[in-house]
């Protein structure tokens, strides 16, 4: 048996060249998104047209509706890359998935609203209530008044501006067809209407793109983030484009911006399996999936699959077992019976003659397993993981070295508007003694923060000081790449970024130096803080700073 999963551990792996070549192709997938619709990899505009730079300040509601779970919370942004957050989390009831009309499902999420504002800023929502049932009040005029809403959404919709998104099809387990093609904004507004909140749904945003914005105000001393990614049920990535380079997309905007955060959908990255390995067990987990010879990358990479691959490996092995007997009833039979989770387990497994892993195959399984079964099972675990974590590596290299971010270019080596270099202290941020060099190409930031200065002179923060030259330790820290990550694998499994890390150095165009200058970090409470920032930057556009 062990002979056996050693062989099929050779299939599994995934050379240097394959890499090269797959984040060739990546680049080249990414490219045509960026010049039509309908391309593999969908790279939706988000129309957020700046990231955050840490100073960001304000109270709002964020809605996060998950494939599992409905979180919603409050975020107070407290503007030194610092916030508070309020939360709650309920399951979805498995009846509203397969609703009959998509007001079922809103007019739930409404009336946790509610329940969430009762709760936590019960004045508010009373004096509103008084104003309310008093009739002196109406949705517009007291709309200063309302807490704006940034509403997470995971699935897959096509964004018209920041608060406006029609749904494009549904997945993970949800089916409410009246959805399809809606204002996933307006379904949520006007359930709120319905009950009288002092809520205005202000910004809608993609899982990935919320990562990249909590990012970009979470981390310490970097640069703006560059990249958000999800490595959780399912995989998938939002970056910063230059809207010069996204020729899809007109925008009628005067100036136009000067970049954009789209989101990739790089789970479909080279459906057609161009360059992506291709195993029986790949086939079969595809062949068995909802949906067929789509999402081909995802399948090989996310939460959602790798139990499923392992188990069609140890389907595989077993036979060959001199000790092992399978139970008829056992769950190894069943589709989706290996969850991920065990994956972690197996590989973070030091116990003597594994036993923990022995131990959880009886559990989950009920396999007796002897140390030598249980080794060979987890050299197949070993080399899924890697595999995954390696085509990881290949999205984020596609998406570093696409941005340029590496080359050696005045932009590159001269911090950007609002950098947060490592040698501003968090004191030095709340006192507003952040320097800001100059002349730099005026971004979409920028601009805004001008006119936002000229028109609420009165009530605006100090103007930070310019600053003459860089200083080398500032030169140093604009160098960083800075990535946001989230999701349970990349959270849990051992060394998934170790791996990850290797793979970006096997490429050429990034190697032993560009990786040292990539920065990886988790985006704690991604989805709370990634949607309250933009319903911030929402309520930016309306002028209300
Ligand atoms: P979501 O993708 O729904 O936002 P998560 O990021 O928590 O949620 O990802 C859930 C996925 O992660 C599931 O597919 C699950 O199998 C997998 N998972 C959960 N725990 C672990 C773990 N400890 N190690 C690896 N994968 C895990
Ligand atoms: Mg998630």
């Amino acid at each position: 048996m062990i002979e056996r999963a050693r062989e099929l551990v050779k299939d599994f792996e995934y050379g240097k060249e394959d890499v090269r070549k797959a984040t060739r192709h990546f680049i080249k997938q990414m490219n045509e998104g960026l010049q039509r619709d309908g391309a593999t990899m969908g790279q939706i505009p988000s129309y957020v047209t700046s990231v955050p730079n840490g100073t960001e300040k304000g109270l709002y509601l964020a809605v996060d509706l998950g494939g599992t779970n409905l979180r919603i919370c409050s975020v107070h942004l407290l503007g030194n890359t610092k916030f508070s957050i309020i939360q709650s989390k309920c399951a979805i009831p498995s009846d509203l998935m397969l609703a009959k009309t998509a007001s079922d499902l809103f007019a739930f999420l409404a009336k946790e609203i509610r329940a969430f504002l009762k709760a936590n800023h019960n004045d508010q929502l009373k004096s509103h209530m008084i104003k309310v049932e008093s009739g002196h009040t109406n949705q517009k005029a007291c709309s200063d008044d309302f807490l704006r809403l940034g509403f997470t959404f995971s699935f897959a919709f096509e964004q018209h501006a920041l608060n406006k998104g029609s749904l494009l099809y549904w997945t993970k387990g949800f089916n409410i067809p009246d959805a399809i093609g809606q204002d996933i904004c307006g379904l949520l507004q006007t359930e709120i209407d319905n009950l009288h909140l002092p809520v205005i749904v202000a910004a809608l945003v993609n899982d990935t793109v919320g990562t990249l914005l909590a990012r970009s105000y979470e981390a310490p001393g970097t640069t703006m983030t560059l990249l958000g990614a999800i490595f959780g049920t399912g995989t998938n990535g939002a970056y910063v484009e230059k809207m010069q380079n996204l020729t899809k997309l007109e925008l009628s905007d005067q100036p136009p911006p000067e970049e954009m955060i789209l989101n990739t959908e790089w789970g479909s990255f080279d459906n057609a399996l161009d360059v992506l390995p291709n195993t029986p067990f790949d086939s079969i987990v595809d062949s068995e999936s909802i949906h067929p010879g789509i999402q081909m990358f995802e399948k090989r990479i996310s939460g959602l699959y790798l139990g499923e691959i392992l188990r069609q490996t140890i389907l595989d092995i077993v036979p060959l077992s001199t000790t092992i007997v399978i139970p008829k009833e056992s769950p190894l039979y069943q589709q989706f019976s290996i969850d991920t989770s065990f994956l972690s387990i197996a590989a973070g497994d030091t116990s003597p003659a594994l036993y923990v892993t022995r131990k959880e195959l009886l559990q989950t399984l009920d396999i007796e397993a002897s140390h030598e079964d249980a080794r060979a099972i987890r050299e197949l675990v070993l080399s899924i993981g890697r595999r995954a974590a390696r085509l990881a590596g290949v999205a984020i290299a596609g998406i570093v070295i696409k941005s340029g971010r590496l080359l050696p270019s005045p932009q590159n080596s001269i911090p950007n508007v609002g950098d947060k270099s490592s040698v501003v202290s968090t004191q030095q941020l709340l006192s507003n003694d952040r320097k800001i060099p100059e002349k730099l190409p005026k971004n979409f930031l920028e601009r805004f923060y001008q006119w936002i200065q000229r028109t609420f002179s009165s009530c605006f923060e100090p103007k930070p000081t310019l600053m003459q030259t860089p200083s080398p330790l500032k030169v140093e820290a604009a160098g960083i790449v800075d990535i946001g990550v989230d999701g349970s694998l990349i959270e849990h499994y051992p060394d998934f970024e170790k791996i990850i890390r290797t793979t970006l150095r096997d490429i050429e165009e990034i190697g032993l130096e560009g990786e040292k200058r990539i920065r990886i970090g988790i985006a704690k409470d991604g989805s709370g803080v990634g949607a309250a920032l933009v319903a911030r930057m929402a309520d930016l556009r309306t002028g209300k700073p």
